[in-house]
Order: C-alpha cells, then sequence, then structure tokens
C-alpha cells in the first residue's frame, strides 16, 4: 500500500489517541487510504474546490480529499476525541483544514459554502445519513449549495436512492433523489474494508443537481409519494382516495388501475402539481 502522505498511519494513530469506535455514533472507520482516496476521486477532480466532509472520524477520508488537492476542507464532526487527530491534520496542511466541532444535522450547510458551490463527501453515520441527504435535497432554494455529493450508505439505502419504476427498491426515496438530482451507484464495499466491520455491505453513492428540476412544491409531492407508497401493493384509484382518487388520476392523464411503483418521477410530480 503507497502512502499518501507523511502522516502516521491510521492504525497507529487509532491506537495512540485511543479511538475505539463507539456504535452510538455510527462508527465504522476506514484505515485504508487506497479507498478513502478510490471515494474521494468518485467526486471528479476536487482542484481548486472546497470540499466539505460529515464526519471525519480519524481522518481517512479528510487526507485523501486534502492529498487530492482540494482548496479548502471543512470538516463537521460530532466526536470530540478526534479533534487532536484532526489538528495534526491540519497542521500537516495549513490554512486548508477547518475544523467544526457539532452535529451535522444541525450545521447551515448553504452559509458553510458562502456562495461558491461546495462538494460534500462522507462515510456517513449510518444513523443520520439518510435525513442528511434528505436535507440536502430539500433546501427551500434551487440550485442547492452544493455541486455533488459522494456518501457512503449501506446498500439498502444506496439500492433506495437510485432505484428507477419497476424496481423493487423504487419508493420515496427514489422519487425525491430522482426529481432533484442524478444519482447512481458508484461501487460496493465490503464490510471488511471497516473497522470494525458493518453487518452490511456498503455503497458510494454520487449524486449532482438536476438544473430545472420539474416545478413542484416539495409539500405536495411529498403527500402524493406518501399515500401512494403507504400502499403500494394497491392500485393509485384506491391509495390515493383521500387526494382525489380516479379524478386526479384522470387529471394526470393516469391509468387509476396502475400501482405506485410504475409511475416515473414525473408522473408523481405531475400528481402533485395537480393537488
Ligand atoms: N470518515 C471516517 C472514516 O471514513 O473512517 C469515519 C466514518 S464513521 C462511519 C462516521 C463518523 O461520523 C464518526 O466519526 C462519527 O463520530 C461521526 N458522526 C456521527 N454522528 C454525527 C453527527 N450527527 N454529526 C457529525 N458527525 C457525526
Amino acid at each position: 500500500m503507497s502512502a499518501i502522505d507523511d502522516l502516521p498511519p491510521l492504525r497507529e494513530v487509532l491506537a495512540e489517541y485511543e479511538l475505539n469506535a463507539k456504535k452510538a455514533l455510527g462508527q465504522n472507520f476506514l484505515l485504508d487510504l487506497n479507498l478513502t482516496q478510490k471515494i474521494a476521486r468518485t467526486a471528479g477532480s476536487l482542484e481548486g474546490v472546497h470540499v466539505i466532509e460529515v464526519g471525519p472520524g480519524p481522518g481517512g477520508l479528510t487526507r485523501a480529499i486534502l492529498s487530492l488537492n482540494a482548496e479548502r476542507l471543512t470538516v463537521i464532526e460530532r466526536d470530540g476525541r478526534c479533534l487532536p487527530v484532526l489538528a495534526k491534520i491540519a497542521e500537516r496542511y495549513p490554512e486548508r483544514l477547518e475544523i467544526i466541532n457539532g452535529d451535522a444535522l444541525e450545521q447551515d450547510f448553504t452559509a458553510l459554502a458562502g456562495g461558491k458551490p461546495v462538494k460534500i463527501i462522507a462515510n456517513l453515520p449510518y444513523n443520520v445519513g439518510t435525513q442528511l441527504l434528505v436535507n440536502w435535497l430539500l433546501p427551500s432554494g434551487w440550485p442547492p449549495c452544493w455541486q455533488s455529493l459522494t456518501l457512503m450508505f449501506q446498500k439498502e439505502v444506496a439500492q433506495r436512492i437510485v432505484a428507477r419504476p419497476g424496481d423493487k427498491h423504487y419508493g420515496r426515496l427514489g422519487v425525491l433523489a430522482g426529481w432533484r438530482s442524478e444519482a447512481r451507484i458508484a461501487f460496493d464495499v465490503p464490510p471488511q474494508a471497516f473497522t470494525p466491520p458493518p453487518k452490511v455491505t456498503s455503497s458510494v453513492v454520487n449524486l449532482t443537481p438536476r438544473a430545472r428540476p420539474f416545478p413542484v412544491a416539495a409539500d405536495k409531492l411529498e403527500k402524493v409519494t406518501q399515500a401512494a407508497f403507504g400502499q403500494r401493493r394497491k392500485m393509485l384509484r384506491q391509495s390515493l382516495k383521500s387526494l382525489g382518487g380516479e379524478t386526479l388520476l384522470e387529471k394526470a392523464g393516469i391509468d387509476p388501475k396502475r400501482r405506485a411503483e410504475t409511475l416515473s418521477v414525473e408522473e408523481f410530480c405531475n400528481l402533485a402539481s395537480l393537488l
């Protein structure tokens, strides 16, 4: 394994700072710097880019992002035990690493970006990953503050994000992600790549914002997908009864006998805009 910087190997860092992984913080660390570089490269060129990383932990992905010449990197970490380790990385890359000790769910990412689109890269804590993604997909203004999201999820969640009609993973998350972004799974990461290993395979997902998503209010889209997928085995005339049922479906030119999983993102948006 080739070194990407002159900082100590991550295993030594974990031992020196006694960073034993805490389950409550979703800590599954990546110690292979070649793998963390592969994840960072999925975001495309980082030259001259401001990157925001959520949950740097002992800094494997952080070091990869900096080694690939990101102009600035802002990291948000909840676990105070990681701060001295991150401070060492900041010393190695003067004036480029900004460390925020806090909860990513409480950060204002638009303010952090400061008017210039950022790339967000993260090996996310699984317990907050989906909520963060939904927040990034649903800002009040569009385009968002990010030009790409490169995120690690449990494979099953990744499949729901990129799912298309007819796919068994297709549901509310797929419609939301498909409405506002183009999402793809870049590659899978096996449990053994993490310390400690999680129970399931993970996947790195890359999302870029759509320039002109279908103009519809997010809360209406949410209402339709909630009703439709809440009873996914039923015909839409039944599952959408409280929102107008057959009348609404006829206005949208959709056969009332169809089921939620067959509708395209555009058809969902069209239905929502008629509410
Ligand atoms: N990026 C590191 C890596 O790849 O080895 C650590 C990844 S680990 C899956 C998730 C990290 O997110 C942990 O360092 C954890 O302390 C941190 N974390 C958990 N909840 C968080 C939150 N709400 N806000 C910010 N960081 C959080």
